[in-house]
């Protein structure tokens, strides 16, 4: 058992949803052309002023909201003054002292326990472009478009205690931004980038090591990669006496390792100073409370009402609730099928597995909601049975036509008419005299046999209810006429 105990705290970057860049007209559409996004101010060319994008302040109140954090009344934008070829102004605009939201927390499941993480600050900010390097070739690019997109920079307390306490962390976050419509959480698009800070700390000690930040990491899985690797190299550099220097390090994910990058910068290297081109703002209590109120219910509130009002078992809501375009669609099933229970197996099993395996968001699904309720009611009215409502699935869902057309369509019908029945049980009865003679002298298990071969021969369409008390019936009678 190790002595030593990890401590981590996050830094996310998330790219808010606005349409336009946060101080410029500029499009904030991913993937355009390299240099095709650009104004003269977000290439800082001299002469020009920045306007402050509205939109990305509600979404940041909002955020802030669902964070719990305070809103702070005065905002004011700061100047990060650093030099790389991907700013071309020199400086980034920011917040310091006056971030929008502070004093935070957010509940994560660690290891089967719910506790808080306390989000120290989320501020504002506008991101810088990007170099791309040419593999081998000593040559670099820079691609500015990304120069002004607006960026909401979220900062834990270092709370957490594990590489899975970081993952359940940020996978709360992205449901949290993704619900609220204000990030899209694709993080391989860089829209969610994470910073993890790490130290070790002797277990029950209060005093916190020195830490490493961790850069370069562009999905979940490599977060609790990096992690891992590091609380390994921290603890093998303190146990052989060594000391863990203040730095940044990068993750190599080929590698699995981390590499020193530069030791850490402090504040003061940045010359912060107050954003001289823009007035500072005062946001007002009836904006908060008209935002406040427009929350939509989150991940976590879901959860517990589905369980609540729909009754269903805590592992469909937590699926159900994952995504808010899914809870969405269950919702909709159910108005229109009131049994919860039926609507979440469909949706669980079919729907999910058709939408993986056509590679189709939930929104994009060609089977929508009425179509789904038409096929349960169908399965329910005992038109088509269940086997062959699943075995249909994914055509049906293909096929962008309503059930009862395509199940008539293709002669899909459970056969649940009386002498149609009794014509299939004569059939199986005759080709088996031996099991009905067992049957007679006492064999009751050999009902399911016989219901069995009536849905064989009627190739799963027979209604098997139907056929189980024909069936009973018929061989009674025969026990009682011999
Ligand atoms: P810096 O000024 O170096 O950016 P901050 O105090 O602002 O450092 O913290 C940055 C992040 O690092 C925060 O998420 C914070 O929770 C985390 N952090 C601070 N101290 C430690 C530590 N000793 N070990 C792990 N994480 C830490
Ligand atoms: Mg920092
Ligand atoms: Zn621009």
């Amino acid at each position: 058992m190790s002595a030593y105990e990890a401590v981590i705290g996050l830094e996310v970057h998330a790219q808010l949803r606005t349409r336009s860049k946060l101080f410029c007209g500029c499009s904030t559409a991913f993937g355009a052309e390299s240099n095709t996004q650009t104004c003269p101010v977000c290439l800082g060319l001299p002469g020009v002023l920045p306007a402050l994008n509205t939109m990305a302040i509600e979404m940041a109140i909002r955020a802030g909201l669902a964070l719990n954090c305070t809103i702070t009344v005065p905002n004011q934008f700061a100047r990060k003054n650093y030099f790389y070829p991907d700013l071309p102004k020199g400086y980034q605009i920011s917040q310091f002292d006056l971030p929008i939201c502070q004093n935070g927390w957010v509940e994560i499941d660690e290891e089967g326990a719910m506790h808080r993480v306390r989000i120290r600050r989320a501020h504002l900010e506008e991101d810088a472009g990007k170099n791309i390097h040419q593999v081998g070739g000593g040559v670099s690019f820079v691609d500015v478009n990304r120069c002004g997109m607006p960026l909401l920079e979220i900062v834990t307390e270092p709370d957490l205690r594990s590489s899975d306490g970081a993952v359940a962390y940020l996978k709360t976050l992205k449901d949290i931004l993704m619900y609220l419509d204000v990030c899209d959480g694709n993080m391989e698009e860089g829209s969610l980038r994470c910073e993890p800070n790490i130290s070790l700390k002797l277990k029950g000690q209060d005093l916190l090591g020195t830490k490493v930040e961790l850069k370069n990491i562009n999905s979940f899985k490599f977060v609790k990669h990096a992690l891992d690797y590091e609380i390994q190299r921290q603890e093998s550099v303190l146990v052989d006496g060594g000391t863990i220097n203040q730095e940044t390090r990068s993750w190599d994910a080929e590698q699995g390792v981390s590499v020193m990058m530069r030791s850490k910068e402090e504040a003061h290297d940045y010359r912060y100073f107050p954003e001289p081109d823009l007035m500072p703002i005062e946001i007002s209590a009836s904006w908060v409370n008209t935002l406040r109120l427009s929350l939509p219910e989150l991940a976590k509130a879901k959860r517990e009402r589905f369980v609540a009002e729909y009754g269903l078992p805590p592992y469909d809501a937590d699926l159900l609730s994952s995504s808010r375009p899914l809870s969405d669609y269950f919702e909709a099933c159910v108005e229109g099928f009131p049994n919860p229970k039926t609507v979440s197996n469909w949706i669980m099993g079919e729907l999910l597995h058709a939408l993986k395996n056509d590679n189709c968001k939930v929104v994009d699904s060609p089977m929508k909601p009425d179509r789904l309720v038409a096929l349960m009611k169908l399965v329910d009215d005992q038109v088509i049975s269940l086997t062959t409502a699943r075995e249909v699935f994914l055509d049906l869902f293909r096929a962008q036509q309503m059930p009862e057309d395509f199940i008539r369509e293709r002669g899909l019908m459970q056969i649940s008419d009386d002498s149609a029945l009794d014509a299939l049980i004569d059939e199986v009865v005759h080709k088996h005299p031996k099991q009905c003679a067992e049957y007679r002298s006492g064999k009751d298990n050999l009902l399911g046999f016989f219901v069995g071969q009536v849905m064989k021969v009627s190739k799963g369409k027979a209604n098997p209810q139907k056929v189980n008390t024909l069936i009973r019936q018929r061989l009674m009678n025969e026990n009682v006429q011999s």
